[in-house]
């Protein structure tokens, strides 16, 4: 038989499951259990060596299976199929995004380190540093989207914990602006603090771009995150997240997970599996359709300005780091009406079909607020920083007809008085 690669789009519907192992069946049934039996005591004490971290795994040695807080088959395929995207080693995949930030946190950050973040991160993760990482003592310190490298070097030398740098953290495109942040030069700058004692691991919350248009392993970062309640799950009915790197630092992160308990359900996983056969065309039309929607939001009267990747200015900055690290340019599209909250206000309300929630990346298209809802509790100084006023909508564009959600966005436009 002739060798030939298959690409991940094709490789989602069949990747990783035995259909000898499960009675035949052309899909993967739901494991819907908590334990497994054991063939000998001589294999389940095996497993747990290696579940535990208390030894390192044999070659060819694979990791059975033994209770569904630690791995289950639902989970181990679903593991295995994001990984052919991202080009991994590993995966784990958890009960939430938020989760998934925790554990990376814990697992490389100790009292005494320090963090670099870009700023703004997701409320949620921006809570988690704040409220809990600065109790136990983690240093931390943000940078902007426009910082330069040299001033962030700087800062880095200047904060007095230079020698404890553990993590450098991002999110990109930023959330709600869509603003880019130039993964290869925080690895750049990872790599002059790394010494042998000392490890800086890179980590790109991805949840933005989602697992095809963006990938920060291949850009050099260490682990790459994602809320999968967004375009992996894709339709707005579940909750989970999911890291993914190489063997050694995946390996470690599973560990925390076991004793955190933070592993999702079969059903979640099997749910997720079924979404992943039809990601790449859901994301396909949503980014042809968010293009579309740009285009005419950019073409109206009572827009001020539209923040959309696909419409970067050819010879800035922001484009050359758009055409280096994304392929496409996605389905987040922001955008300033002229006016503020109350014509803001009159365009979500006067919505008819897309409708008024928070999250994104799923079949249906959605619209909020950022200033007064996911953004509410950002320090206001550094809202007017990042462009986020009172003026600005964000819209999380999905699978619909492209023509009945520019009649939807051009009606409500209508019903605004200036
Ligand atoms: C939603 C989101 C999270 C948190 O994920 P949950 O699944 O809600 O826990 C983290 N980062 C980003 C960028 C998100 O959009």
């Amino acid at each position: 038989m002739k060798d030939h690669k298959y690409s991940p789009e094709s490789q989602m519907m069949t990747y990783g499951y035995k259909p000898e192992l499960s009675e035949g069946a052309v899909k993967c049934p739901i494991f819907q259990t908590s334990t497994f039996v054991f063939k000998s005591a001589e294999e389940g004490k095996g497993f747990f060596e290696i579940a535990y971290g208390l030894r390192e795994k044999k070659p060819t040695e694979e990791l059975g299976l033994i209770y569904s807080r630690i791995n289950n088959p639902n989970l181990e395929i679903l593991e295995n199929r994001l990984c052919l995207w991202d080009n991994a080693e590993q995966c784990a995949v958890f009960s939430s995004g938020m989760s998934a930030v925790s554990t990376v946190l814990l697992e490389f950050l100790k009292p005494g380190d320090l963090l670099v973040y870009s700023n703004p991160l997701y409320g949620g993760t921006d809570h988690f540093i704040h409220d809990f990482l600065a109790k136990i003592g983690v240093h931390t310190l943000p940078v902007m989207p426009w910082d330069t490298k040299e001033e962030i070097l700087k800062a880095i030398d200047n904060s007095g914990h230079a020698d404890r740098l553990s993590m450098i953290y991002m999110e990109t495109p930023a959330n709600p602006t869509n603003e880019l942040i130039d993964i290869e030069m925080y690895v750049s700058i990872a790599k002059k603090y790394r010494t042998k004692g000392q490890e800086v691991i890179v980590t790109v919350d991805n949840t933005y771009m989602g697992p095809l248009w963006q990938h920060p392993l291949d850009l050099g970062a260490d682990i790459v995150l994602y809320s999968a309640t967004k375009f992996i799950g894709g339709h707005s009915d579940l909750i989970a997240g999911a890291l993914l790197g190489s063997n050694e630092l995946i390996g470690r992160i599973k560990v925390l997970r076991t004793f955190l308990g933070s592993i999702i359900s079969p059903n979640t996983a099997w749910l997720m599996l079924r979404s992943l056969e039809t990601l790449k065309l859901r994301m396909d039309k949503q980014t042809a359709n968010a293009e579309k929607v740009a285009s005419f939001l950019a073409n109206h009267p009572k827009v001020e300005k539209v923040l959309y990747l696909g419409l970067l200015e050819e010879g800035t900055e922001q484009y050359r780091i758009y055409k280096n690290q994304c392929s496409t340019p996605g389905s987040m599209v922001s955008f300033d009406i002229k006016g503020g909250e109350k014509q803001a206000f009159e365009f979500l309300n006067n919505l008819s079909h897309i409708q008024l929630a928070v999250s994104l990346g799923s079949t249906e298209s959605l619209a909020q607020h950022p200033d007064t809802m996911t953004h509410a509790g950002v320090d206001p100084d550094q809202k007017i920083k990042m462009g986020l006023t009172e003026k600005l909508v964000r819209l999380s564009i999905g699978v619909e007809n492209s023509d009945d959600l520019i009649w939807d966005i051009a009606n409500a436009l209508e019903s605004v008085a200036l």
